[in-house]
């Protein structure tokens, strides 16, 4: 007998990549053992030029897939060039290089994935040529006045809990039609892994629903919320004292540091970190308690308790998830060194 392997990639289009997959049939046999590496036409991936255009498909994270369900698989996978190394696109590999240096200090990161349902070319919720009742009562709303595609989100949830994601949560957001979900608290790597995989399955879930799903920063201009993906993130000792926490954030706004983080935060973070809707400018930093109008946030109860995390809140939506948690990891592990 045999079983289905739907293997996943992350392809090269600018500025933001997309997800690809396909499905290979393998034997019985194959369960348990290592599984095969595989190869695509990084051609029509903007992975390759025409010539010479094979790319290689090496798995890296493997669950249940919970649409097809019984034995079959999804399978994440990174992309190497056919030497084995890896594709440019491929910015897993520099994290993982990252995780292997300060591992050691236990990094750990939540990710709340913000998102907006779109049918056709309008947000869900969104009236035929118009615009809903202004911002207000969306956020955590309930009715049928305020909410928009809770169907999808609920078959999303319970299909990302059927693939064993370390998903803890959900909730509407404040523009209609725009929801959010958080991965983690989960290592570097296993955080990375699982958010592409709820990616990959917000849109094969909203698929079946005639409904698509977008990580745009800004899906609708002016008065609207953009959409983000606020980066919470702690060492070992920033679990244990609030002396470290302090030292992270400072860390984050050292010399270029800023800009260096803010320009591989996602595509259009200027447009999205305006000083409106809850965010800091994104050519400013600053940190502050409670403070949803600072680059980084030091949640309430974390002063209270003197230890805990910090919270980015500059990352858009479609942030890379391997990018955002190696630059954290790198600016303030190597800080907390000394
Ligand atoms: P917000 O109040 O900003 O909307 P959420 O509840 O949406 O916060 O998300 C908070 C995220 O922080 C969750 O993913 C949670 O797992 C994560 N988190 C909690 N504790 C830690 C920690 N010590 N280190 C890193 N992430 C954490
Ligand atoms: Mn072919
Ligand atoms: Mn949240
Ligand atoms: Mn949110
Ligand atoms: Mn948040």
């Amino acid at each position: 007998m045999t079983f289905k392997a739907e293997y996943i990639w992350i392809d090269g289009t600018a500025p933001t990549a997309k997800l690809r997959s396909k499905t290979k049939i393998l034997a019985d046999e194959a369960k348990g053992a290592e599984l095969p590496l595989w190869g695509f036409d990084g051609s029509s991936t903007n992975q390759a030029k025409g010539h010479a255009s094979d790319r290689v498909l090496k798995p890296v994270f493997t669950c249940p897939d919970p649409i097809r369900g019984g034995a079959d698989i999804l399978v994440l996978c990174e992309v190497l060039n056919t030497d084995m190394t890896p594709h440019e696109s491929n910015t897993r590999a520099e994290l993982a290089e990252t995780e292997a240096r300060f591992g050691a200090q236990e990094p750990i990161f939540g990710i709340e994935q913000e998102y907006t349902f779109f049918e056709g070319d309008r947000p869900l919720g969104f009236p035929v040529g118009g615009f809903p009742a202004a911002q207000g009562g969306y956020y955590c709303g309930v009715g049928a006045d305020e909410i928009f595609g809770r169907d999808v989100v609920e078959a999303h949830l319970e299909n990302c809990l059927k693939a064993g994601l370390g998903i803890s949560g959900i909730n509407a957001e404040v523009m209609p039609g725009q929801w959010e979900f958080q991965v983690g608290p989960l290592a570097p790597l296993e955080v990375s892994d699982q958010l592409w995989i709820a990616r990959w399955l917000l849109y094969r879930t909203a698929e079946d629903f005639k409904v698509s799903a977008t990580l745009d920063p800004k899906p609708v201009k002016g008065d609207w919320n953009g959409a983000g993906a606020h980066t919470n993130f702690s060492t070992k000792a920033m679990r244990e004292g609030y002396a470290p926490i302090i030292t992270a954030c400072e860390a984050l706004g050292e010399g270029s540091k800023p800009l260096d983080h803010v320009k591989n935060y996602g595509a259009g973070i200027d447009d999205r970190l305006t000083g409106l809707h809850e965010t800091a400018p994104w050519d400013e930093y600053k940190y502050g308690v409670s403070d949803r109008g600072a680059s980084v946030r030091i949640p309430w109860q974390v002063e209270v308790e003197q230890k805990g995390y910090i919270e980015d809140r500059r990352p858009n939506a479609n942030v890379d998830p391997y990018v955002v948690t190696r630059l954290l990891v790198d600016t303030c592990c190597a800080a907390l060194e000394k």
